[in-house]
């Protein structure tokens, strides 16, 4: 199934009730955009998504990327190719003007918000993950090179890569080197040349699009070691290897030694080429490697890669997001088709559809309680990125701080939880979810990897105890939960709503418990053994208090008194999916702060060799 329906009034209300979409647009460096630009802008995406890119889905699921030997290609070099449905669509894509959307007016970008983005993004990603996957490296690249590209560099690749002409890919990961990064062994030895080149040899594995048939030249961002590197990550450099060296007018020239080994079999993403790639092993173009010029100073390699981390660990969990989104919306299309038993209160012996079953009601009302809380997180996380360049320094810096909370948050629990619905959407389907001609399975399939990807859920649960709650003792956690004193009082206040505030004032609780044990700990075992649990508690807290946020605004808009009917209906189902989650999501924190502070001695009780 391929019907994509653009969530674009759920997207308008995050942008309007949670994330103050006028006072971000007020910033200075969005003073040329306008809120009906930005909705008209994605209404154009979401027909797009809809209509060109969610058809290709299942022929990325179906025919997948495909590895050609290089015997069996013209020039002798290894190809990679992927269904035709996708070259025509990214085709399409190009035209279109998207992928510039939020980069620098200088380069050819629209100069929009990160959000902005993001919603693109989350459409994109509905309509085909696979697909999806190629923008989204090579908006990561981008990302790098704006902050750390010399200007040659920016005036050579940006133009192209904003249009998606060119593509990027990002290479840390290496066979020893998979979440312990300072692992890396690739080489990078200066050639001696005037054009301060290096030469890169090594073996990168797990690549990304590192080798495909949609773009002209794809730009390589490569993490090396130089001669007198230091180990770990501090001795870790980041280099530009592009397939093809553009001439000075930039126009491509010659081909570099970067080359596809072959590409992995693997549980979902089918249309995503995941590549082994060899620099400099062929040889017969360049003695010594691969040639790749450095991306910022020397050794900063990891730090480079931390500026795009934030942008990039939210997309990934982004992912979950909009997978859950399409499957949610098939769910509920089956849902209403199915005939099976007699719902209560149905007339005897006739078939209810199963969305009359108060168990079908759950699996559906908890999509889409969640699907509305994740939305919220994660384009609050962005907005908060964007409101980081702020002109006044107090703004910018508490955005930058919480948005740096965020992160592991949005990550985790958008992975995690879009694994949990995917999951949900096939059990809907029953045995037609299990099997494939549904769609429902490649969901669950192609989201699994956003929880390993990208720095994996374990790691995130590491970054947000020990960074980012050790790091201040607990205080910017403690300064957002307070900031929503007010939420809870005006939830309270309302009758419909109590109970909501209630819970909402426990699960903080909760949180602040079980933030203060972690601080409070001085064993590591405990912190980290905690870590997860933590992540998932204190990201509960803080998604139902933005259902919070959003049952308010929706309430204030119902009385504002000039909602029409259909509006009215839409304002009263997001109160209503804002109080499932307060009421029947929020309550599992306090089993989770339960299992933060049980500590890690029953982790370490069982000899490994017991296990
Ligand atoms: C489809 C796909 C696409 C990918 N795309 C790219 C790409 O474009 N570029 C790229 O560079 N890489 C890419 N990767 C690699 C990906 O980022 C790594 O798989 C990921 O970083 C995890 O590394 P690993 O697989 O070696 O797992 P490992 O690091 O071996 O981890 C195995 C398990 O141990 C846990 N673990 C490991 N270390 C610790 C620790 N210190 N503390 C606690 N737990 C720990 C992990 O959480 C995990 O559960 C991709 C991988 C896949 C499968």
């Amino acid at each position: 199934m391929t019907e994509y329906a653009p969530p674009l009034r759920d997207i308008r209300f995050a942008f309007e009730g949670v994330c103050d979409l006028p006072s971000l647009l007020a910033l200075d460096d969005f003073s040329h955009v306008e809120a009906d630009m930005v909705f008209a802008v994605l209404d154009e995406v979401g027909r797009f998504a809809a209509e060109v890119i969610a058809p290709t889905n299942v022929d990325g699921d179906r025919i997948g990327a495909q590895l050609i030997a290089g015997s069996d290609t013209d020039d002798g070099w290894a190809a990679v190719t992927t269904p035709e449905s996708f070259r025509a669509a990214y085709a399409k894509l190009v035209e279109s003007g998207f992928n510039a959307i939020p980069f620098e007016p200088d380069f050819g970008g629209g100069g929009f918000p990160w959000l902005v983005a993001l919603a693109v993004q989350e459409m994109f990603t509905s309509g085909n993950m696979a697909f999806s996957l190629c923008n989204l490296l090579t908006q990561g690249s981008i990302d790098a090179l704006q902050h750390h590209g010399s200007d040659e560099m920016k005036a050579t690749y940006l133009p192209k890569m904003l249009t998606g002409e060119w593509s990027g890919t990002m290479n840390l990961s290496e066979p020893q080197a998979g979440s312990d990064v300072g692992a890396v062994a690739t080489k990078a030895v200066p050639t001696g040349r005037d054009d301060g080149s290096y030469a890169i040899s090594g073996t990168k594995i797990w690549i990304t699009h590192g080798e495909q048939d949609l773009t002209d030249n794809i730009v390589h961002l490569v993490l090396a070691r130089t001669p007198d590197a230091k180990p770990g990550t501090r001795g870790i450099s980041m280099f530009l290897v592009p397939k093809f060296i553009p001439n000075d007018d930039g126009s491509l020239g010659d081909r570099n030694d970067v080359e596809v080994v072959s590409i992995e079999h693997k549980l979902g993403i089918h249309g995503s080429p995941t590549c082994v790639l060899s620099f400099g092993e062929k040889q017969n173009v360049h003695e010594a490697g691969a040639i790749g010029w450095l991306v910022g100073d020397e050794f900063t390699g990891m730090a480079n890669m931390f500026t795009m981390m934030n942008n990039a660990r939210l997309s990934v969990g982004l992912q979950g997001l909009s997978i859950a989104e399409m499957a949610y919306q098939h769910s509920l299309a089956y849902a209403h088709e199915r005939l099976q038993g007699t719902a209560p209160g149905a007339e005897r012996g006739v078939q209810s559809p199963i969305i009359d079953h108060p168990d079908v009601r759950r699996m559906l009302m908890t999509q889409r309680s969640w699907i509305d809380a994740m939305r919220y997180l994660m384009y609050f996380n962005g907005a908060m990125l964007d409101r980081s360049r702020s002109t006044d320094p107090e703004i910018a810096e508490w955005s930058e701080r919480l948005a740096a909370l965020l992160i592991p948050m949005s990550k985790s629990i958008g992975a995690d939880v879009g694994n949990e619905l995917t999951s949900i959407a096939v059990q809907i389907f029953g045995g037609m979810g299990y099997v494939e001609e549904t769609g429902a399975a490649q969901y669950l399939r192609d989201v699994r990897i956003a929880a390993i990807y990208e720095g994996t859920n374990g790691i995130q649960g590491q970054d947000l105890v020990m960074r980012k709650l050790g790091g201040d003792q607990g205080s910017t956690v403690n300064q957002f939960i307070a900031s929503f004193d007010d939420t809870v009082a005006a939830l309270a206040a309302a009758p419909a709503t109590k109970r909501f505030a209630e819970q909402l004032a426990e699960s903080f609780d909760d949180a602040r418990r079980a933030g203060d044990w972690l601080i409070a700990n001085d064993s590591t075992l405990d912190k980290l053994g905690g870590a997860t649990p933590y992540t998932r508690l204190l990201g509960t807290a803080l998604c139902g208090a933005l259902c919070g946020k959003a049952a308010l605004a929706a309430q204030a808009k119902i009385d504002g008194g000039d909602a029409s009917d259909d509006d009215q209906a839409f304002y009263d189902s997001k109160i209503v999916s804002a109080r499932f989650f307060g009421e029947q999501i929020l309550p599992s924190t306090s089993g989770l702060a339960a299992a933060v502070m049980a500590g890690a001695d029953d982790l370490f009780a069982i000899p490994a060799d017991q296990f």
